[in-house]
């Protein structure tokens, strides 16, 4: 499908690029079912909530801290574990019915496990966590324990060098080991991994290999422009081309998989032939999901974005702290969304202007 608008991906006057055409049967989302609920100024239902839970990491990824100078607030204060379940609380009564913690590294918090235990029974244990697995190993048990379901690994490569140039540490042994334990009690695992042209296209069939031996999912995701991180047209590898890539690499015939609810994201997957690995591919940039948009986020501030790209944030967590009530809190959360852009900016030919990095809105 042709982009409908100027596009940053496009050269003036250059060839419209390969955007993935959106199978119909994902226009559906069964969440639309939902007679009630949080709805934005579009009618979109809104049941998906990302909770940054921290802002610092240990890594500093290439394509997600600044490149260069972009000077990072100083001293990042967090909301506490009670502000954290608190807020979740507000939007679980609304309607919200999985959340996913992120960060920054959220596994740099020690009282992550109580908080995935505050929140997991309000969302009937759907809660996810986003890690780059630096800490998991030693951490799985506890947080399947306290109520966690499932586990997205960032492994953007499979070979140790590759590894360490786009994280800027050598730690792929600890992340695999992470990987592992996550498996091994059980929490619902899978791989994202961000494609850079130049860094890491070189890794999609090894990384596809290790889903295939292992029968995981793997997700390779469209490099995405943000504050700092240096996103060029030059480095941005479309799902297409990632396709293309891991067709010729494996020799093998991927078959796609019937569209999933958008709860489950906005991922096209393929089964892989003779294995219970899976590969998929998330085109933010390339293919259009806005008109699907069920997300909102929180951020390690308490501040709530209705889209990644856009929208001010709208702080929350001051009124919490003001002795706000439920129903202040409610009408907060219900005005933002109403603001909810139709569309990420880079589908009108923008690039986003953006006073954040996604470490710090939560990727
Ligand atoms: N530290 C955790 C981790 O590494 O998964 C959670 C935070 S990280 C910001 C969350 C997700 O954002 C990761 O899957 C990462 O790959 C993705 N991400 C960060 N910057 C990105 C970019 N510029 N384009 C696409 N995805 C990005």
């Amino acid at each position: 499908m042709p982009c409908p608008v100027p596009c940053i991906l496009e050269e003036p006057g250059a060839a419209v690029p390969p955007f993935l055409p959106i199978p119909p049967s994902s226009q559906l989302p069964r969440m639309l079912r939902l007679k009630d609920g949080l709805k934005d100024g579009l009618g979109r239902a809104i049941t998906y909530l990302r909770v940054s839970v921290t802002e610092q990491c240990n890594l500093a990824c290439v394509y997600c801290k600044p490149r260069t100078g972009v000077p990072e607030r100083s001293t990042p204060p967090a909301m506490s574990r009670n502000e954290v379940v608190r807020l979740v609380k507000v939007f679980t009564s609304l309607g919200i019915r999985k959340v996913r913690l992120t960060g920054g590294e959220p596994l740099l918090r020690r009282d992550l496990e109580t908080i995935i235990a505050g929140i997991s029974p309000e969302v009937e244990g759907r809660v996810h966590l986003t890690t780059n697995g630096l800490n998991l190993a030693r951490r799985a048990r506890g947080l399947r324990d306290a109520g966690l379901s499932g586990v997205n690994i960032s492994l953007d490569a499979a070979d140790r060098g590759t590894f360490e140039k786009l994280t800027r540490k050598d730690a792929l042994g600890k992340v695999l080991a992470g990987m592992e334990a996550a498996r091994a009690v059980g929490l619902k695992t899978k791989l994202n991994a961000v494609v850079l042209r130049g860094w890491n296209e070189d890794q999609i069939v090894p990384l596809a290999r290790l889903a295939m031996r292992d029968g995981i999912h793997v997700r390779f995701i469209e490099f995405m422009p943000y504050l700092g991180n240096g996103w060029g047209r030059d480095q941005f590898m479309p799902a297409t081309e990632i396709l293309q890539t891991l067709h010729e690499g494996l020799g093998i015939k991927l078959e796609e998989d019937p569209a999933l609810g958008l709860e489950e994201g906005p991922a096209r997957i393929f089964r892989i032939p003779g294995s219970d690995g899976r590969v998929g591919v998330i085109s933010t940039l390339s293919a259009d999901f806005c008109d699907r948009c069920n997300r909102v986020r929180l951020t390690s501030r308490g501040e709530m974005k209705a889209c990644l790209f856009g929208n001010q944030p709208v702080d929350l967590l001051e009124p919490l702290r003001n002795h706000a009530s439920h129903e202040d809190l409610v009408h907060l959360i219900r005005t933002a969304l109403t603001e909810k852009l139709d569309c990420h900016p880079m589908r009108k030919g923008d690039m986003p202007r953006l006073g954040q990095g996604m470490w710090q809105v939560g990727g």
